[in-house]
């Protein structure tokens, strides 16, 4: 079927970055369409390890360009989202008195380099306050440590912020519809094909520019433009396992500054439980559903087990999540621990732009760039980005977050008033989640949830907290989807059976 509009620009890939841009394009009053193959951020966005930070381990590596802009950036996105988003310490545990200085000195750069924007002081710790802090620390060899603050932030429930961002200010966003083709004339792009993916539908849709903002897979619509096209990213990939609070008392989240491999390892508080990662490992292959290896799974549990006196084993595992990184491709520098993580925007000869690389909390300024591009190469009017100030949807700056419903800011009174109505509404999905029905029926009619994954996994966080509980809920949630969606039996047990058969891999 060909679609009568034409838009101003069609963004492919609907997680942090072209999520991203279909906020900047609408904004700036562009006629924007975002297509993304399944749902939004169901792939790296909703994976990472929900920092909004200027990168420590970039300052280490000398890329002083990189860490500025990124500080820039976590000071709006607080600032923007302050209902998804807060100010976490994280403390550096040291050995050496060498450490001690070392580190404290590279995290006061760290913190001079954010100037006004500083989320708090960097604080070189005695014995004492460091076990204060982290009461389950081993204790052996201990010389103190290093207190320093960054950002966090809900990966996710932000990817959904900003889908209703775009939507308020007039772009249109549909996810489970997958771009097939390019359509060109004269070697130029004019449109794309594209499939809805629940009814199987096609669609030829015209536009004055395309924007790849498809992550690990920018390849496969580099290859569409041209076949020939030289690969733009490095895929690799990064695991986090879950496991229960109780193995880390406190609020504090460790910072292991030296791994094995050379990266640092996180142990953060989130979602009332414990996300350690993560690893670096180079793939050949993508998909959209990466696999934790047993290596990676091990590299995790032992680095955590040398540092924490409360040990963990793979039965204490609540959930193991991978995520790929789309790194810029380069002439291989061997690691890719070692590679940019600065984004590249490509423009090829059909006037197709390619955005690679960045960060979740560099996801703004990514935008900006790719916009102004396309802007350029379709001829649109000059207007300027504005998205440094720009509130996203459900902003409230008197929701604490973490707080109850708290990750739909200012609509959270609508739920509040859909359990005033209905008390039913307000039981919950699983005893142990406080996920409770009203946020599936608001989840189903305002945040284009279309399948159990949906919820599971990215409206609530319960997959990527606790996979068991996750699988349990399968059946209730489809029983609720299908009354709200109208669907029937066959759909509802096709639902749960695909959901379960895909959460297992969570498990670990
Ligand atoms: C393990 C790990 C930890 C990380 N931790 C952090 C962190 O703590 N902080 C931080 O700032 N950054 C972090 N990052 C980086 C950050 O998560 C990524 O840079 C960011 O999520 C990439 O977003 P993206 O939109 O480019 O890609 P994606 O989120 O992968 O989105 C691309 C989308 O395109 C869709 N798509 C693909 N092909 C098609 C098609 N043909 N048609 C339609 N849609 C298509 C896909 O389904 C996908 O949803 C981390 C990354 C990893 C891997």
């Amino acid at each position: 079927m060909e679609t009568a509009t034409t838009w101003d620009m069609v963004v492919i890939g609907g997680g942090a970055t072209g999520l991203g841009i279909a906020v900047d394009a609408s904004q700036r009053g562009f006629k924007v369409l975002l297509l993304e193959k399944n749902d939004f951020a169901k792939g790296t966005s909703s994976r990472s390890t929900k920092l909004v930070h200027g990168g420590v381990r970039y300052l280490a590596q000398g890329n002083i360009k990189l860490v500025m802009e990124a500080l820039r950036e976590r000071a709006f996105l607080l600032a923007n989202a302050p209902h998804l988003t807060r100010v976490q310490e994280f403390i550096i545990p040291v050995y050496s008195y060498f450490d001690k200085w070392f580190y404290g000195i590279g995290l006061f750069i760290y913190e001079l380099m954010a100037q006004k924007r500083s989320l708090g002081h960097t604080r070189i710790l005695g014995k004492k306050e460091l076990f204060a802090a982290l009461p389950s620390l081993k204790k052996k060899g201990l010389k103190g440590g290093v207190a320093y603050c960054d950002g966090q932030f809900d990966d996710a429930r932000l990817a959904i912020a900003l889908a209703r961002t775009a939507d308020d200010l007039g772009g249109t966003l549909l996810n489970y519809v997958n771009v097939t083709g390019l359509v060109k004339e004269k070697g130029k792009l004019i449109g794309l094909q594209a499939q809805d993916e629940l009814d199987g539908k096609e669609y030829t849709i015209s536009t004055k520019v395309v924007i790849n903002a498809t992550g690990v897979f920018v390849d496969n619509i580099l290859d569409m433009d041209d076949p020939d096209a030289p690969a733009a990213v490095m895929p690799s990939q990064g695991i986090h396992l879950v496991i229960s609070k109780a193995f880390f008392p406190g609020d504090v989240a460790l910072m292991i500054p030296k791994t094995e491999d050379g990266r640092v390892l996180f142990a953060l508080p989130w979602q009332d439980a414990l996300v350690i990662g993560t690893t670096d490992t180079p793939l050949d292959e993508i998909s959209d559903e990466p696999m934790a290896l047993e290596t990676e799974i091990d590299f995790i549990i032992n680095h955590f087990n040398a540092y924490n006196s409360i040990n963990i084993t793979r039965k204490d595992i609540m959930s193991v999540f991978a995520g790929l990184r789309p790194l810029v491709k380069t002439l291989n520098k061997g690691s890719t621990a070692l590679a940019s993580r600065d984004h590249t925007i490509l423009v090829s000869s059909s006037n197709l732009i390619t955005i690679t690389g960045g960060k979740w909390t560099t996801y703004r300024k990514m935008a900006k760039d790719a916009v102004n591009n396309a802007a350029f190469v379709a001829k649109l009017p000059i207007v300027k980005c504005a998205t440094r100030h720009l509130r996203l949807h459900g902003y409230d700056s008197h929701i604490l977050y973490g707080s109850e419903f708290s990750a739909y800011g200012s609509d959270a009174v609508f739920i509040r008033q859909m359990i005033a109505d209905d008390s039913s509404m307000g039981e919950r999905i699983h005893p142990l989640h406080n996920y409770c029905k009203a946020e599936l029926v608001w989840a189903v009619s305002n945040e284009m949830a279309m399948t159990v994954e949906d919820i599971l996994a990215r409206r609530s966080r319960m997959l990527f907290v606790d996979a068991r509980a996750a699988i349990a809920s399968a059946e209730p949630v489809a029983t609720l989807m299908a009354e709200q969606l109208g669907m029937d039996a066959a759909w509802k047990e096709d639902q749960v059976k695909r959901f379960q058969e895909m959460a297992e891999q969570y498990l670990g």
